[in-house]
């Protein structure tokens, strides 16, 4: 069934595969809307944590997270701002320690359930490129491209590393190292909506692959679907 406004372009991969840096690009090529699920779930991580809530607890959290109001955003330069019950916390649900949260909000199936909803609604009418981990397996199964984005631990350490220095964030290799690692491990063994490539998806190893060439490659197989 065709999408009012385009197709779906589902892009899964773990932490610092080059994700968000490519999928705004493809975004902004195609004139498409760009959705980053993981900020939702950051979003709620950094609520739960300035409320002093136990993130662990899977009951209170996914209440949280119902009553929770998330916006995305999009500013004319492609990019995104996030809003957290009309605050903006653009930047701050970006630090190591909400990352770590995050990872394990996300394992609970409350808050997924009530995250889900809100990813569907914004997919559903097409022209969108959505990026996390269960986009391509969960939230749009029926995605026209399906992207499963990868690159060695030590790249994508190496890729989160130099952004938080950028960001001014003093932090040691070795520490993003097995904080990806643990990330890693975390999203791909939960039980729910798990980090997986769909059976049909097409992995795109990007290590080493500079963004413009990961860029071409989903835009030509989108261009190709949307003659389709
Ligand atoms: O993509 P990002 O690293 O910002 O996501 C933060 C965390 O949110 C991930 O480590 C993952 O645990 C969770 N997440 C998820 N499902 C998604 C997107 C993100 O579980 N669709």
């Amino acid at each position: 069934m065709k999408r009012p406004n385009g197709i779906v372009i589902a892009i899964d991969g773990p932490a610092g595969s080059g994700k968000s840096t490519v999928a705004k690009l493809v975004a902004k090529r195609l004139g498409y809307l760009y959705v980053d699920t993981g900020a939702m779930y950051r979003a709620v991580a950094l609520k739960a944590l300035r409320l002093g809530i136990e993130i662990h607890d899977e009951v209170v959290m996914s209440h949280l997270a119902q009553m929770t109001d998330i916006v995305l955003q999009p500013q004319n330069d492609g990019s995104v701002r996030v809003f957290l019950d009309g605050e903006d916390v653009t930047e701050v649900i970006r630090t190591p320690e909400i990352s770590e949260a995050s990872s394990i909000v996300s394992s609970h199936q409350g808050v997924r359930e009530a995250l889900k909803a809100k990813q569907k609604l914004l997919a559903e009418q097409g022209g969108v490129v959505m990026e996390g981990r269960d986009v391509q397996t969960v939230i749009v199964p029926d995605a026209e491209v399906k992207i499963f984005l990868t690159a060695s631990l030590e790249e994508r350490a190496k890729r989160r590393w130099l952004e938080l220095r950028y960001r001014g964030v003093e932090i040691a290799y070795e520490q993003v190292l097995q904080e990806l690692k643990e990330r890693d491990e975390r999203d791909s063994n939960r039980l729910i909506a798990p980090l997986r490539k769909a059976p049909d998806a097409i992995e795109i190893d990007t290590t080493d692959m500079t963004i413009d060439e990961v860029v071409n490659k989903i835009f030509k197989l989108a261009k190709q679907k949307q003659t389709c």
